[in-house]
């Protein structure tokens, strides 16, 4: 394969022996100011797996800078998704860059999947279809099902296929989304990489943005729930909205419903924010316990904290703290905290 096509498909074995002929150390990757654009790109490879779908340079260009920020920003971003070591973004990652791959794989020459295969010891024949004339790949039923069987429509089972002398005949883009799987699977199994400890710390700058999402993401599928509530890494805007209320201070109606989505979101259960609200003499529990229970779900929308941007707006961001600077959301803040304190107290435990 010529480097056009590395760059598309950085996770074959000839990628990986080209970019180490290039003499790229992972030091070198971090610290030269000529990679910066690569670096920035693996970024983005690790985003646009948590937002969507990672978008692949057009196979026909063909400047040489480009092709090797491609190539590089690869094994940049394992390196990124190495050192948050989540499993939830490791398979979102995996399976974001093998369907990019199988997008591009649907539009090239068969014998090109044949080439593929081959790197995923997938030894793959092709036939050409005397009637449709289309190629159609026959693939030994041993192949078939090691890449098959986690695919979960009826279609792929092994019983609803046609068997010939071992081999099981599909068409090519059936081939296509087998190697999509074997692409995902080898992704997936080597990660996380063992980051050095220096490495790690020289990627801080790029994974604040990478949390962010990914808390974002897992709060939007309903997974990776906050385990305890740490009161001590509230952003500034809610902590200052509980001190209002200690205090007896009523809150907007905006702050309010930040504050208690906000709470309700990171784990507590209604009733602890209901008592948090039970201070003032004209306390109504009925009222405030309706208003939780929706805006924790109870009318079927599981409603969430505005944005730092909505809260600035409604005057509610106060005063933030350098952490602010790089926080899209207050969820964000607190996420990105609670990463910072667990890896000081993984940091504290290695030295101790
Ligand atoms: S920047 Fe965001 S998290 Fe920080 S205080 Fe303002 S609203 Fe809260």
């Amino acid at each position: 394969m010529d480097s056009r096509y590395l760059a598309l498909y950085p996770f074959v074995s000839e990628a990986s022996e080209y970019v180490g002929g290039l003499g790229f150390s992972p030091e070198k990757l971090l610290s030269s100011r000529a990679l910066d654009s690569a670096r920035l790109r693996g970024k983005e490879r690790v985003i646009q797996s948590l937002t969507g779908e990672i978008e692949k340079p057009s196979p026909s260009g063909s400047e040489e800078g480009k092709i090797l920020t491609e190539l590089l920003s690869y094994p940049f971003a394992r390196i990124l998704v190495s050192c948050i070591d989540d499993q939830f973004l490791t398979r979102k990652y995996a399976l974001a860059e093998a369907k990019a791959a199988y997008r591009l794989l649907k539009t090239q020459q068969p014998e090109f999947l044949q080439e593929l295969g081959l790197d995923f010891q997938i030894n793959a024949e092709t036939y050409e279809n005397m009637e449709s004339h289309d190629i159609l790949f026959d693939l030994h039923f041993t192949d078939y099902i090691k890449l098959a069987t986690t695919l979960k429509d009826l279609n792929w089972k092994l019983v609803n296929r046609k068997m010939k002398a071992g081999h099981v005949r599909i068409s090519k883009e059936e081939f296509a989304r087998l190697l999509q799987e074997a692409i995902r699977s080898r992704i997936q199994n080597a990660l996380p990489l063992s980051v050095p400890e220096e490495i790690s710390e020289a990627c801080t700058p790029y994974l604040a943005e990478i949390n962010e999402t990914l808390e974002e993401k897992k709060s939007d599928f309903g997974v990776g729930e906050f385990q305890k509530v740490e009161s001590e890494l509230f952003p500034p805007c809610i902590v200052q909205a509980i001190a209002n209320v200690r205090a007896g201070v009523n809150l907007a109606h905006s702050m309010r419903f930040a504050m208690t989505s906000f709470l309700l979101n990171i784990g507590m259960t209604v009733d602890e924010v209901v008592a948090m609200f039970n201070v003032s003499p004209d306390f109504d529990e009925e009222k405030t316990r309706y208003q939780i229970q929706h805006i924790a779900g109870s009318s079927g929308t599981t409603y969430k904290p505005p944005s730092c941007n909505t809260m600035r707006t409604y005057g509610n961001c106060y005063n933030p703290d350098e952490i602010c600077k790089n926080t899209k959301h207050p969820l964000g803040y607190y996420s990105r905290r609670m990463w910072l304190k667990n890896k000081m107290e993984k940091e504290k435990e290695k030295k101790a």
